[in-house]
């Protein structure tokens, strides 16, 4: 019998345990776990309804090694992962953007669909239980100094949300087994803003968003921006989040058109009609059109008081609005950490595994998968997808390897 070792109960993991399991009695699947419950940071992912896949999913979707990521996710498609799920008696449909979620509309029901595959397939589960050393023996591998197995497959994780056990830990494993590490940083998560208007905190507008480095645009989005207490944060942001996470050393701004559905022009000429005819103050006169919170933000940015009637307001002021309006720009004094970070850019170097099979070129017997690999994708489900199509990929490939002996 082979003993499998895996080493973290999240979603690579299980999906690796399962694909192995199925093969039948002459594996023996353990799954590590240091939390005290498997699966926990299934539970938080796409804000409790667990995005698990993206039916549009495109190779610009991911960064890090992506020509490493390639293979995997074209055989271990989101489709395939679909009918993966749908084999364990989960359904599930397709939203906005390729999305996909469970029928149910809840992360629960993924969890305890892998839970309830695991338990009926034999798989044993290990929960308490924080492995911190990996010592190569006999071609296997013996963990803590106490669980001995023939094949391991690592899945703990990156650094991001060590909340749900994930801090890295990872990575220092496959350090002490001299397997390189691409510094990892946070991703998608909110950027910190110098000088913020705090009272901006709780608005959410709709804003076409320009992310600039060293004065150079680098990348645009369009989405609900939410304004906090320290900056800016929301899909779109989350998005950018990385480009500035991997460049610390630069300068960053993000420069919001918080009204895309309107031209500057429409908008000077919208503000002038608008004071004439209703005799209306600054503040009232963009009540109209923005947050309130927001629209006075815009004013004090334009140094104009909210009181000052409309009709007094200089042909400059008029330009200072609509600009601000159409760009409101924020310089970006950091990303926030891996405490807020759904994901984390870099890990396992991947040139030093075999891309169609997760296998590390140093330890035939060891594979790394998920996020501990240096391969992350942007929101919408992809980060999930790489979860389950890496897990499955190294579980695929320990059982062929049986089956050719
Ligand atoms: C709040 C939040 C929301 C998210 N939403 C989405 C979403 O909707 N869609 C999407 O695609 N992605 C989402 N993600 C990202 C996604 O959840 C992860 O990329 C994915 O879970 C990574 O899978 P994994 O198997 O590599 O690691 P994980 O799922 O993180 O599992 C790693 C497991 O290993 C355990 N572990 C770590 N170290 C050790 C050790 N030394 N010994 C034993 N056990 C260990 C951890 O406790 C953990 O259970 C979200 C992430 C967060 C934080």
């Amino acid at each position: 019998m082979t003993r499998v070792a895996i080493v973290g109960g999240g979603a690579s993991g299980f999906a690796a345990a399962i694909t192995v399991a199925r093969a039948g009695k002459a594996f023996q699947v353990t799954v590590y776990e240091r939390l005290q419950k498997p699966l926990k940071k299934i539970l938080a992912t796409g804000n409790g309804r667990c995005n698990l896949s993206n039916a549009n999913l495109c190779r610009n979707d991911y960064f890090g090694d992506t020509e490493f990521a390639q293979s995997v996710l074209t055989r271990f498609s989101p489709q395939s992962n679909l009918e993966f799920f749908a084999s364990m008696g989960l359904l599930t449909k397709t939203e906005e953007l390729g999305r996909v979620y469970p029928l149910s509309g809840q992360a629960a029901s993924v969890r305890e669909a892998l839970l309830a595959e695991a338990a009926r397939l034999g798989v044993q589960i290990r929960t308490d239980c924080d492995i911190t050393e990996i010592q190569p023996k006999h071609g296997g591998f013996l963990l803590n100094g106490q669980y001995a197995c023939d094949k391991l497959i690592l899945c703990a994780g990156g650094s991001a949300a060590p909340k749900h056990g994930t801090d890295g830990s990872a990575f220092r494993l496959l350090e002490s087994l001299s397997i390189p590490v691409k510094t990892p940083a946070p991703a998608l998560t909110a950027l910190m803003c110098a000088d913020f208007p705090k009272a901006l905190k709780g608005v959410r507008q709709t804003c076409f968003v320009r992310l600039f480095c060293d004065n150079r645009e680098v990348c645009s989005v369009q989405g609900e921006v939410q304004f906090t207490d320290y900056g800016l944060s929301g899909i779109p942001i989350m998005q950018l989040s990385r480009l500035v996470s991997v460049k610390p050393n630069s300068d960053f701004t993000v420069t919001l058109d918080c009204l895309p559905q309107m031209t500057e022009t429409n908008l000077t000429d919208f503000l002038k009609k608008e004071a004439v005819r209703g005799e209306k103050t600054a503040g009232a006169l963009l009540l109209g059109i923005l947050p309130q919170a927001l629209g006075n933000a815009v004013l004090l940015a334009c140094h104009i008081l909210k009181d000052t009637p409309g009709r007094a307001l200089s042909v400059q002021s008029w330009h200072a609005l609509a600009r601000t309006v159409k760009s409101y720009t924020f310089r970006i004094s950091g990303v926030r950490g891996f405490d807020f970070a759904q994901v984390t850019a870099g890990g396992a170097d991947c040139t030093a595994f075999d891309p169609h099979t997760m296998r590390a070129k140093q330890y035939p017997n060891l594979y790394v998968c998920g996020e501990t690999l240096n391969v992350d994708g942007g929101c919408g489900g992809y980060n999930l997808q790489w979860a389950w199509s890496s897990g499955r990929a190294a579980g695929e490939d320990i059982i062929k390897e049986q089956f050719v002996c």
